[in-house]
């Protein structure tokens, strides 16, 4: 594949006491600029606002208000560029923020000039990094919507960017025949090629009080790459090496791709 969206949940970024994971981070960079160098176009979708603002703030537990939550993902979206900023830089990569909303869904105008962005930093070969607007969006935030959360945000902006393969990082090996840290005989899928409600049913909430979407939302994130005939792997990102084997073909994590 050419042009590669990636997704990195907060797990990758920030270990489960609340510091920031810089060497996941950098290697993150690493990676993600060799394989620019090497012509491939990449898209980087990433989460840890929040997680990165509680650290920052030296807050140990996500506010409850949204608001709150809100200012606290503002700080932190910052923050976490200034990393980036500093990691790519390393790699002699240029970064831009991108900041979306769901308006990109509705109206064909965002959604064009989104499209006419991303295609014009690609071609400029830039790195996008992308985030949901948190301060518009209360959405991402909100555990009962989900409507907005960042695995669902990766297809759209895989389907925008016709990307031809998302590879999503978290912190489990893949996709299980029920969640693995509560059933210790779950089987890992290997691939799986069409979602049914069955396979549906195996999938559970998240175990991460940083974590959003939890399986569920990464499942629904496959069907809808499934839906347009595209790929998606999920693995696991404790290191982003990961994803050179998987492009190297390797058999690691859950693909998703049609027969
Ligand atoms: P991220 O922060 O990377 O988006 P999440 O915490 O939202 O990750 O989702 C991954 C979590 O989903 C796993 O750590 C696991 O606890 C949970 N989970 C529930 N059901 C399953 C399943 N069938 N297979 C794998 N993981 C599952």
């Amino acid at each position: 594949p050419k042009r590669i969206v990636v997704k990195v949940g907060t797990t990758t970024l920030i270990y489960p006491n609340g510091n920031i994971n810089l060497g996941s981070i950098d290697e993150l960079a690493f990676v993600l600029s060799d394989l620019k160098n090497r012509g491939k176009e990449i898209i980087l979708v990433s989460s840890g606002a929040i997680g990165v603002g509680l650290n920052q703030l030296q807050l140990n537990q996500r506010p409850v208000s949204i608001p709150k939550q809100q200012a606290v993902a503002a700080v932190g979206q910052a923050e976490l560029m200034d990393i980036y900023n500093q990691r790519f830089q390393v790699y002699s990569q240029q970064i831009a923020q991108v900041l979306l909303t769901r308006d990109i869904v509705e109206y064909p105008e965002s959604r064009n000039n989104v499209i006419n962005t991303l295609e014009e930093l690609l071609s400029m070969g830039i790195i996008p990094i992308i985030n949901e607007n948190d301060t518009v969006a209360v959405d991402e935030l909100d555990h009962l919507t989900r409507f907005g959360d960042n695995d669902r945000l990766s297809t759209i902006v895989s389907e925008l960017t016709h990307a031809e393969l998302l590879i999503m990082l978290s912190d489990i090996d893949g996709f299980y025949s029920d969640n693995p840290l509560k059933n210790t005989q779950a089987k890992l899928h290997r691939r799986v090629t069409k979602i049914d409600d069955d396979l549906m049913k195996q999938a559970g909430a998240s175990n991460n009080q940083f974590g959003t979407g939890g399986m569920v939302s990464k499942l629904k994130a496959a069907k809808r790459v499934l839906d347009v005939e595209g790929s998606m792997v999920l693995a696991n990102g404790k290191r982003p090496k990961v994803i050179f084997d998987i492009l190297n073909g390797a058999d690691i994590g859950t693909l998703f791709k049609g027969e």
